[in-house]
């Protein structure tokens, strides 16, 4: 017997279950970070106020000009409900400017802005030849399969603390993608190939 059809869902409810996560949207590379949440099926959320962060299960800081990034943090009022969504477990990502933004340190004198993650960052280092490049980058933990590195004005990262995983490493052995408990950063931008191991990396951390 025919059932009745069920009322359709109102076009903007969140399906249930999918995970929402946040994407810093004041500056960068916002909605190609939010093509690849949707590819592995969670729902991007851009990200320009606090009440924005609020359910949100990660957030992912993109690639950009980290000045401008922390400009628009601090006058949207953005950096203590940041920490406060990482502290209270939600996984965070960052990409390249968005790593300077979760270092702790930053050579030359530049202020942290979230200080969630234990290294020192040198913004711009690769050097002048290097500005932009492409390399594979091996990543152990995501499998055999290298990593296609995109790198455009990348900061090196001179100094990891000892809570510090190195996923990889470029080919003199700096480290490029790095995680400390439920955060995640690479100096590559990910967002900018068809790889979606290291977005999918981040889904998995949430609640783990
Ligand atoms: N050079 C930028 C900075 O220092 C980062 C570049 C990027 O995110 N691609 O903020």
């Amino acid at each position: 017997m025919a059932q009745s059809m069920p009322a359709p869902a109102p076009a903007r409810t969140q399906r249930a279950g999918t995970q929402r996560i946040g994407i810093l949207a004041v500056q960068g590379d916002v909605r190609e970070h939010a093509r690849a949440i949707l590819e592995i099926g969670a729902e991007p959320v851009e990200v320009r106020l606090p009440r924005d962060l609020v359910g949100l299960d990660a957030l992912i800081l993109p690639g950009g000009e980290s000045t401008a990034m922390r400009n628009l943090i601090d006058r949207h009022g953005l950096r203590n409900p940041i920490v406060a969504l990482a502290k209270g477990g939600a996984p965070l990502y960052g990409t390249c400017a968005g790593m300077i933004l979760l270092a702790d340190r930053i050579a030359g004198g530049d202020e942290p802005v979230l200080r969630l993650l234990d290294v020192t960052v040198q913004r711009n280092a690769y050097g002048r030849q290097l500005d932009s490049f492409e390399a594979d980058i091996p990543i152990p933990a995501l499998g055999d399969e290298p990593m296609h590195g995109v790198f455009i004005r990348a900061p090196v990262v001179s100094d990891v603390g000892p809570g510090v995983e190195v996923l990889a490493r470029d080919a003199d052995g700096r480290p490029v993608a790095v995680r400390q408990g439920r955060v995640l950063a690479t100096a590559f931008h990910p967002e900018l190939t068809p790889d979606r191991r290291l977005h999918r990396l981040l889904l998995e951390l949430i609640g783990s």
